[in-house]
């Protein structure tokens, strides 16, 4: 896409730093490194979010994600976990809409990273449960 900031850095139109290409996808260093070696996963095919995905690209993609992992990893001896986050929409703060995977490699409990999941668990019964999955297994083929 003739726009889009990463299909420029696919095409290294604008500058980036790789650490893994082939021809599916291009893995370089968030320019914010939230945390050292923060590194974005991208299928060189725009795509937009996860909702524009197929099986394939998908297999595809997943596939490469446990070796980039494991380099990253195997990198630093101080990283201790890492963390991987895909946002979808401007509202799970998306900023960037060709599809990406964050890699955070994580070294201590203070790393300048947070994800809070709130418990609402007490505000469902278990028949709005079933309710809410009944609702989108209807959606899901096969
Ligand atoms: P999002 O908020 O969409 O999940 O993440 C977008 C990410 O892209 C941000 O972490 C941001 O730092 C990164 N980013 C935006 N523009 C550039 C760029 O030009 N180069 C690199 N390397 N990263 C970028
Ligand atoms: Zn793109």
């Amino acid at each position: 896409m003739e726009d889009c900031i990463f299909c420029k850095i696919v095409r290294n139109e604008i500058p980036n730093t790789v650490v893994y290409e082939d021809d599916v996808v291009k893995a370089f260093l968030d320019i914010t490194q939230v945390t050292p070696g923060h590194t974005l996963v991208i299928p060189k095919k725009h795509v937009a979010d996860i909702f524009e995905y197929d099986a394939d690209l998908a297999a595809a993609v997943f596939s490469r994600m446990p070796k980039i992992a494991r380099a990253i990893q195997t990198s630093n001896p101080a990283i201790k976990g890492m963390n991987i986050c895909n946002n979808n929409g401007a509202v799970a703060y998306q900023s960037v809409f060709h599809s990406h995977f964050h890699l955070i490699p994580r070294y201590t409990a203070k790393d300048t990273f947070a994800m809070q999941f709130g418990d609402n668990s007490a505000d469902y019964t278990s028949d709005q449960l079933q309710a809410i999955a009944d609702r989108i297994h209807a959606q899901l083929e096969d």
